[in-house]
């Protein structure tokens, strides 16, 4: 097979023995004879996959009794709406504006006509670092995008709040240790660091199930979920089998923190690269918020041409998924957990051979 070198924003790289694994699953699963994809989501054989998934994610993010684990659909987008809509109790919903999938979550509050309040914003900036917050103690929730995809920036720590903190983490989930003292709702599409995309992982405390309202429709309530194991309706079962493979893949590597260790050897190989060129590559996100997960990169001042010509060296060397996104332009090198050192390593080559020839 060949190798290529896979730097995309996601869906991204999943870890090669996860691949075969579920290749090899795939038409005859574990010798029954049928497909993992061809049994009910009721049956034994899924039962047991499911009940294993929520026991592997509980382990590895070591979350307390207090919350549920849910799989949903929908992908982190219809959580924008669903935050609001099962959260807000009449009084503000608090956000913090760190791009575009703030944003449109901040959107969807309007939409629904709720009070809501931006309280802190690095947008007039470019949306390069991640602006001091200070939430309400009152506030019916307040909502962070912990890793901002598109411009390459991250907490580094979570804010502690009296309300309710929510968190995208559809970029950074199982990335690092999460202090659930300080979280109440954490979710993530799946398709970066978890597995496919078509599955969205939630965990939130319980209290909050209480918190919702008769009149939101059936499919859209966090207590649906957790009242019937996500089995309300079929759920995403091929997904939530890729992330058991995920789960145990990352279990292999020593966990969360061993991820993290590694993950900030991989992005600080890049950024120490970038320091070192003579301003030829300049890191797009401010150096106290940089992501471990998303390297967003301009040559020089935004040369395009360069930037251009890069994309295309990097593709003739079987190197995909650098081009930056359309909001920002630039470079993005996605290096999320599967993406291994050594392919870090060899990216970082090409990038100095790059700027030796220029
Ligand atoms: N939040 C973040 C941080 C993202 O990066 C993305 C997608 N790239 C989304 C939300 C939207 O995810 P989905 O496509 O699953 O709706």
């Amino acid at each position: 097979m060949k190798k290529v070198y896979n730097f995309s924003a996601g869906p991204s790289k999943l870890p090669e023995e996860v691949l075969k694994e579920a290749k090899e699953n795939l038409v005859d699963y574990q010798g029954n004879g049928f497909s993992v994809m061809e049994i009910s989501h009721r049956g034994a054989v899924f039962d047991s996959i499911y009940k294993e998934t929520i026991a592997l994610i509980r382990q590895i993010y070591e979350i307390p009794d207090n919350f549920e684990v849910l799989f949903m659909q929908g992908g982190a987008s219809l959580q924008f709406a669903l935050v609001p809509l099962n959260l807000y109790c009449g009084g503000v919903g608090e956000y913090v504006d760190t791009g575009v999938w703030s944003s449109k979550a901040i959107k969807e509050a309007a939409i629904q006509g709720i009070n809501h309040k931006v309280v802190a914003s690095s947008a007039e900036f470019g949306y390069r670092f991640i602006p001091d917050i200070n939430f309400s103690d009152d506030a019916d929730f307040a909502y962070i995008t912990s890793n901002n995809t598109i411009y390459g920036t991250e907490y580094k720590s979570f804010p502690s709040t009296k309300a309710p903190l929510i968190v995208d983490a559809s970029s950074d989930i199982f990335s690092y240790k999460i202090d659930w003292n300080k979280v109440s709702l954490l979710f993530a599409g799946a398709q970066k660091n978890a597995g496919p995309s078509g599955l969205t992982i939630v965990v939130i405390k319980k209290d909050l199930l209480n918190l919702v309202k008769p009149n939101v429709p059936t499919m859209l309530r966090y207590d649906t979920y957790a009242q019937n194991e996500s089995m309300f309706n079929t759920p995403p079962t091929f997904g939530i089998y890729m992330l058991n493979l995920v789960c145990k893949w990352i279990l292999k590597q020593g966990g969360v923190e061993n991820i993290r260790l590694i993950n900030e050897k991989k992005a600080n190989l890049l950024y120490d690269l970038f320091e070192n060129s003579d301003g030829f590559y300049r890191a797009y996100a401010q150096e106290n918020s940089r992501s471990n997960m998303n390297v967003v990169f301009n040559i020089k001042d935004k040369d395009e041409k360069l930037e251009k010509e890069l994309v295309k060296f990097a593709e003739e060397n079987d190197m995909i998924g650098l081009k930056g996104h359309r909001h920002i332009g630039g470079l993005r090198a996605s290096i999320y957990n599967a993406v291994t050192l050594s392919e870090v390593e060899a990216l970082a080559n090409l990038l100095q051979e790059f700027r030796m020839k220029h």
